[in-house]
């Protein structure tokens, strides 16, 4: 019999182009409002703890905020991988360290129109208190206390329920999901990472690529 197959995708430079941190970065964020990621850097607090102090120092108009979130681009072929998994009943999720509140806004409608699970952070946003992040609650099946989520526990729970796991991903945070998954698409820091591991990865530029393969199952 055929396996069941779940489809686990990053979104920060995968689904988008490069990740809304970068993108925030140029835009908004100076030497000084980048002290926190310094201090992730140097191990001294959690890439979560440096995302919520980064994020909230965003204090714009919400139109500003949106005309930014506009012009991050979003890799269309998601949606077509999103429709074509719907069609085969393959379940797909999004996983980020990221937060919701952008994601939702770049692809809330695939999302919704092809049920996605979204596996993230909350995010709200004022003017006043900038991009706020909250973790998951402790108990939900994938938290992870340094990153709010863990996107190996993704891959490892569908592996426990049965399912062959393909993954897509950019960065170095889904190396340990990628090496716990069956058929791996990468790109970047992941790519280099996987290769020098001697994992057995597919590179892709885009989502055609991981089109072609979800075509063929
Ligand atoms: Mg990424």
């Amino acid at each position: 019999m055929k396996r069941k197959t779940a489809f686990v995708s990053d979104f920060d430079g995968t689904i988008t182009g490069d990740d809304f941190f970068a993108y925030a970065s140029e835009a908004f964020f100076d030497e000084k409002s980048l002290a926190p990621w310094r201090r992730f850097k140097r191990g001294e607090i959690s890439h979560f703890e440096a995302l919520r102090k980064m994020f909230s120092q965003i204090r714009v108009p919400l139109g500003k905020l949106n005309a930014f979130m506009d012009k991050i681009p979003v890799d269309a072929g998601f949606a077509t991988a999103a429709q074509i998994c719907r069609e085969k009943n393959i379940p797909v999720y999004i996983c980020s360290a990221g937060c919701d509140y952008y994601i939702n806004y770049l692809i809330g409608n695939v999302i919704k129109k092809y049920d996605v699970s979204l596996v993230t952070n909350h995010g709200r946003y004022s003017p006043e208190s900038g991009l706020t992040m909250e973790m998951p609650p402790a108990d939900s099946p994938y938290f992870d206390p340094l990153t709010g989520i863990s996107k190996a526990a993704i891959v490892n729970r569908l592996h426990k329920e049965g399912y062959d796991v393909i993954y897509a991903g950019d960065g170095l945070p889904d190396y340990e999901a990628a090496r716990n998954a069956d058929i791996v698409f990468a790109r970047r820091d992941l790519l280099t990472k996987c290769r020098e591991a001697g994992l057995a990865v597919r590179s892709f530029n885009d989502f055609g690529v991981i089109n072609a393969y979800l075509k063929e199952l």
